[in-house]
């Protein structure tokens, strides 16, 4: 089943290598998203693209795909050593880095091309021994790219692709005059296959992008809208202690086919899937320590109707696909406001009536104000009355953990080499 984030273009449309195919069919990748349908056709084609796009958009796939059907496509330039990446992809952040070399490995699984990985703060010799070893596609931090690069770990001169990610935080970390160092050291732009992204395309971003790329294709996609007329928002103002029969009450008067409840805390999350889980629903659980296909496995049963509710964390939700939902909780008024919009924008798709339903705790009410400045309109509040209380309770579950492996000591630990 199609979750709702998806459009109606499947990756097997758009004509890319069967090797890439292979691995996203087989990871459980099959229908694009709206910046991938966008982006791919034209990286195919070999045109560069500026693509307005944030993180939870796939817009890592899309420019790995771009990255790695060139490689699979064309000769390497002629006379490359084997230092000379053929693709290089710059990332503001270690985290981000390591996502994108995650992501790249899944694409990898058969075309076995050799995938670097470098930032900063850690295995400095490991990871140059590494590089000059040999790398495909390098992916990491500007700065320890830079360093390797003065000391002549790897050359530029056979870059073939270059993805610059999240460009516009790029510029407020003050790394642009060291990016535009790296740009000028490679073949000229006409030669390459060039590709940024950004949240916003704005003037000194193109600008980056007019110097250093080839007319650029901008692809950009509708910003999340803030809040939808077609949701319904409640507000509630329950004590700490009425949390629990309060959303028990209400989620046993809606009966709702699908529903999430997100909570700000992992410890929250587990609480309240410990009962609602010995209080008649089926739950599945969503934090940030659940392995990605565990996590995609959950939306599944949602989207299937083999759980009726999903409780959520903030960071375990970014970037997941969730199905369309008629009710969603916030157990926990959210600290960020824009996660406020994400939350509530998994309810009322495609014209559908949605319900969102939050809680002012004493904990997190003062969340609210920024929230209502945000969204631009207050919320409706509800009394929390008597009845709408659950009063036999059933005890919750509690989640099983297995036993913690004991810790390797130093000698035994293995060694960061960069491609695992
Ligand atoms: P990104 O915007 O690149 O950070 O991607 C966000 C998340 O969406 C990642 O966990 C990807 O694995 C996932 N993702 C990317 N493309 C798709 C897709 N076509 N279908 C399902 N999940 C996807």
């Amino acid at each position: 089943m199609k979750s709702a984030h998806l459009t109606n273009t499947r990756f097997s449309d758009l004509g890319m290598e069967d090797l890439l195919f292979k691995s996203l069919d087989e990871a459980g990748f099959k229908y694009c998203t709206p910046i991938q349908e966008k982006s791919i056709p034209l990286l195919l084609e070999g045109q560069d693209v500026a693509g307005q796009a944030q993180t939870g958009t796939g817009k890592t796939l899309a420019f790995l795909i771009g990255i790695f059907n060139d490689l699979l496509t064309l000769d390497p330039i002629e006379g490359r050593r084997l230092n000379e990446p053929r693709s290089i992809i710059l990332a503001p952040t270690r985290e981000l880095a390591v996502q994108i070399h995650k992501e790249a490995e899944m694409l990898n699984k058969y075309t076995k091309f050799r995938l670097g990985l470098v930032f900063g703060g850690t295995g400095y010799q490991s990871q140059k021994d590494y590089l000059e070893k040999g790398v495909d596609v390098l992916i990491g931090t500007t700065g320890r790219i830079i360093d390797y690069f003065k000391q002549g770990a790897f050359g530029l001169d056979a870059i073939d692709s270059v993805v610059l990610d999240e460009a516009d935080r790029m510029f407020d970390l003050g790394f642009i005059k060291d990016i535009r160092y790296l740009f000028r050291r490679m073949p000229k732009g006409d030669d390459r296959l060039n590709m940024l992204f950004s949240a916003t395309l704005s003037h000194r971003v193109m600008e980056l992008a007019y110097d250093h790329m080839n007319s650029p294709t901008q692809v950009s996609i509708e910003p999340e809208k803030v809040t939808v007329e077609s949701i319904t928002e409640q507000l509630f103002y329950p004590s700490n202690e009425e949390k629990i029969p309060l959303l028990l009450g209400l989620m046993t008067r809606d009966n709702p086919e699908r529903s999430i409840v997100f909570t700000n805390t992992k410890r929250n999350a587990e609480k309240v899937w410990g009962y609602l889980s010995t209080n008649g629903f089926e739950a599945g659980i969503l934090t940030g320590d659940i392995p990605q296909p565990k996590r995609l496995r959950l939306l599944d049963e949602l989207a299937n109707s083999k759980i009726d509710v999903l409780i959520a964390t903030d960071v375990a939700a970014r970037g997941l696909h969730i199905p369309a939902v008629s009710h969603v909780y916030n157990y926990d008024l959210p600290d960020d406001k824009e996660d406020y919009v994400h939350r509530i924008g998994r309810t009322g798709r495609a014209g559908a009536k949605g319900e969102a339903l939050s809680f002012a705790c004493e904990d997190n009410a003062f969340n609210l104000p920024p929230i209502e400045d945000f969204i631009g309109h207050s919320l409706t509040v509800m009394q929390v009355t008597e009845d709408l209380l659950t009063k036999d309770i059933n005890p919750p579950k509690f989640i099983q953990r297995r036993p913690k492996s004991p810790r390797k000591s130093s000698h035994q630990r293995k060694k960061y080499t960069g491609n695992r």
